[in-house]
């Protein structure tokens, strides 16, 4: 990857939606770029409600709790991060709604690992002790990003960055968010 690419600019005000499988990455990622009060993750929604992070069952409430920070730290203009799959378009409507309501430019950024990588990491986050997805539903999520990535490139979001590498994920260095030109630029 070109060093000039090693930062990635983002809106110093905006919803980042990570989209990844699980093992690709994305709360790894997240704790290394943003502050912990910046990133909502629907397996900690998950141990809220139900003491489980893994407790599907408690989705619908953990997704509720999601959506609800979500649209507090937005009212309060709180750079938002999202650790969730996000893999599909009915899962980030609520999102994007969200986020159009309250005026806050969308950047996707996608952790498009193969599934083999998805699956060692799963294997190895599980031996120690921590959370494990069967490889079925890794291959299941894969196969839905890649085949839902048309989707995401044309939901009209400020900006969709895949890292589809391991080596690509790691050359990021740093995020840099940045002020938005205004709308209405004054005279000089
Ligand atoms: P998530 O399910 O997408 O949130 O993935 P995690 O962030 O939980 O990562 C899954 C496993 O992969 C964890 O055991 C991480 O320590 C490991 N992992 C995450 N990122 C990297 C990486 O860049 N390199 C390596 N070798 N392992 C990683
Ligand atoms: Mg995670």
């Amino acid at each position: 990857m070109p060093a000039a690419e090693a930062v990635l600019t983002i809106p110093d005000f905006c919803l980042v939606l990570l989209v990844g499988a699980s093992g690709a990455g994305k709360s790894t990622f997240a704790a290394r770029h943003f502050r912990p009060t910046e990133v909502v993750s629907s397996d900690a929604c998950r141990g809220l409600v139900s003491d489980d992070e893994a407790d599907q069952s408690a989705s619908a409430a953990a997704f509720e709790l999601l959506h609800l920070i979500t649209e507090k730290r937005l009212a309060a203009r709180r750079l938002t991060v999202i650790d969730a799959t996000n893999l599909k378009v009915r899962g980030r409507r609520p999102l994007l709604d969200l986020a159009r309501r309250f005026h806050a430019p969308v950047v996707a950024l996608v952790l498009l690992l193969d599934p083999a990588t998805c699956i060692a990491r799963n294997r190895h986050r599980a031996a120690g002790g921590g959370r494990h997805v069967g490889r079925e539903v890794i291959a299941a999520q894969s196969k839905s990003l890649r085949d839902g990535l048309p989707a995401l490139r044309d939901a009209g979001l400020a900006a969709v960055h895949v890292l589809d590498t391991p080596g690509f994920i790691d050359a990021i260095k740093a995020i840099r968010r940045v002020s938005p030109p205004p709308l209405h630029p004054t005279r000089s």
